[in-house]
């Protein structure tokens, strides 16, 4: 089979692994607070906060903006459900708005038609490593005097207006699951540039403590540490971060390898009638963490069948992004009309992308499509 995705995991990391081992010193400690900093630098933000993954980061995002229950917080229904999930965790209502058909991404306009006066925050995604409009987002939320988190889960290299995706993000939450370009085995972090909410993130990352474990243990003289809040336990591991600084160094290859690939696939697709491949938007560039195609009817084979059939012939690829307001968890959840969200989960696939596809893996796949395009 052709998975759809495998991690570039190599020697080095597995050494870095060991040599967290090796220190003794395994839980959140230097290696966090290094990999926090390289990777703020990276996406152009002056704090990165490490948690367990972007969900927990999400959550925190919330937690840290004090959003409550009976706030309402529009989020996209397409997106992996971890989206809209953390807005349950703090007990606000999660809104779902609808999504641009050429990005998949939250706009103005689609948040605007489903705002109230209750809606006290945004959470936009760059779905699939696709940045959405950064600079509209931003200046209308700032207008409508409504928080904007931004669920940089997949954007890892992606940018905007030529800069990182994070880069004047108010509040990015990133991932670093295997799925996505860049991996800790599971992991995430909060970047930002807002020096006292990334010193309640960290406290809330750990218990409330007004003093980290770590550095308790550094202290030469006893440090006596308070809770100053009811908090959680969402720490990164040493051995994570160690990993963590590795793949960091890998992510420009990684992403100028995926850009060409996907170039190759956009190339030998484009004369299939009725599928539509994913592209850069005219404001910035898509790392591709997700190569997704879009099915029109003209195409004459339904997205199952041509899932159904890619796997019989060694391919695994995956249903589209998935729309969260269609699973059993959201069942009875009142919505606006989400026509262009429901369109993009029924009718879109995404194609195996990763460091190993070779030319013939993508010949072969696109072979497929071809032999199942209406003659
Ligand atoms: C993967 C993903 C998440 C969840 O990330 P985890 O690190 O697995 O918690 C959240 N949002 C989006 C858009 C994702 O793709």
């Amino acid at each position: 089979m052709i998975p759809v995705m495998i991690p570039q995991l190599g020697e080095e990391e597995a050494q870095a692994a060991a040599e967290a081992v090796r220190s003794g010193w395994v839980a959140q400690g230097p290696r966090v607070a290094r990999f926090e900093q390289e990777f703020a630098t990276t996406v152009g933000a002056s704090h990165g906060v490490a948690v367990s993954s972007c969900t927990t980061a999400l959550h925190l995002a919330l937690v840290v903006l004090d959003i409550k229950p009976g706030d309402e917080v529009v989020v996209p229904s397409l997106s992996f459900i971890a989206t809209a999930n953390a807005v349950r965790y703090v007990g606000a209502t999660p809104v779902f708005a609808d999504v641009d058909l050429a990005t998949g991404n939250l706009t103005v306009e689609t948040v605007d038609a489903v705002r109230t006066a209750r809606t006290r925050a945004v959470i936009a995604v760059h779905q699939g490593g696709v940045p959405f409009d950064t600079a509209a987002l931003r200046k209308a939320a700032d207008g409508w005097g409504v928080a904007l988190v931004e669920d940089a889960a997949c954007a890892a290299g992606a940018t905007a207006y030529g800069q990182p995706a994070g880069t004047g993000a108010a509040l990015a939450a990133w991932s670093f699951h295997p799925r996505k370009l860049i991996t800790t085995g599971e992991g995430g972090m909060v970047t930002l540039d807002d020096a006292d909410r990334a010193v309640r993130l960290r406290r809330l990352r750990e218990h409330g403590m007004n003093v980290s474990a770590a550095d308790r243990h550094a202290s030469a003289q006893p440090v006596l540490e308070a809770y100053l809040e009811t908090a959680y336990n969402y720490r990164m591991t040493d051995i994570q971060a160690a990993v963590g600084l590795v793949q960091l160094g890998r992510l420009p290859g990684l992403v100028a390898d995926r850009r060409a690939k996907a170039a190759r696939y956009q190339e030998l697709l484009a004369d299939i009638d009725g599928l539509v491949p994913v592209r850069d938007p005219a404001y910035g560039q898509t790392n591709y963490q997700s190569f997704w195609v879009l099915i029109n009817p003209s195409y004459g084979t339904s997205r199952d069948d041509v899932l159904a059939e890619l796997a019989r012939r060694g391919v695994s690829a995956r249903r589209g992004i998935m729309a969260a307001h269609l699973e059993p968890a959201y069942e009875g959840v009142e919505h606006a009309p989400l026509p262009v969200t429901e369109r993009i989960t029924r009718d879109s696939l995404i194609l195996p992308l990763h460091h190993a596809l070779t030319t013939d893996d993508q010949d072969h796949i696109v072979g497929v499509l071809r032999d199942l395009a209406r003659p």
